[in-house]
């Protein structure tokens, strides 16, 4: 069994259940799951990795705009299984290439891509416990 940290962005809140009847239907066992608002400050902390880039400021602003779930999902092979179920990035780009996935249902553009997987089993661990081992937010 392999863990993942997957998210809700706030865009995609309101479609929450059929995003966790998808993680069902897919065969994931849902470990912890949390559901708040992060603070400025947390969004651009759990985005560290992308300060310099040009799209830091709209992404840290839109992922504090409002709830989002994060969960830890559990299954063989779970990190490239949710990638797999996200799709491209880009939710225009989703709706081309993997119209069935979850960003090119919920999602709408680049930054508002409905949902977050972690991208390898340390960024797993490290994502899980930034939001199950802390404060996060309101
Ligand atoms: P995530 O890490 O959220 O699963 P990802 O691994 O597909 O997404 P990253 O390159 O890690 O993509 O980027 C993190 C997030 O930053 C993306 O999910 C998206 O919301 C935003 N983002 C990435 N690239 C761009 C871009 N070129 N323009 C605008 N927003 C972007």
């Amino acid at each position: 069994q392999e863990q993942t940290l997957a998210m809700v962005k706030p865009d995609a809140l309101k479609n929450f259940g059929a995003i966790l009847g998808a993680v069902e239907a897919a065969g994931f066992t849902v470990g912890r799951l949390r559901m708040c608002q992060l603070t400025p400050a947390i969004a651009q902390g759990f985005y560290a990795v992308h300060a310099d880039r040009p799209f830091f400021g709209p992404l840290t602003k839109f992922m504090s705009s409002g709830r989002i779930v994060a969960m830890e999902l559990v299954a063989p092979g779970a990190i490239r299984k949710w990638r797999d179920l996200l799709g491209p990035t880009n939710s225009a780009t989703a709706r081309q290439e993997a119209p069935s996935s979850l960003r090119a249902r919920f999602g709408s553009d680049n930054t508002r891509n409905a949902c977050h997987g972690s991208d390898a089993p340390e960024t797993a661990a490290q994502e899980s416990a930034f939001f199950f081992n802390r404060s996060i937010g309101r």
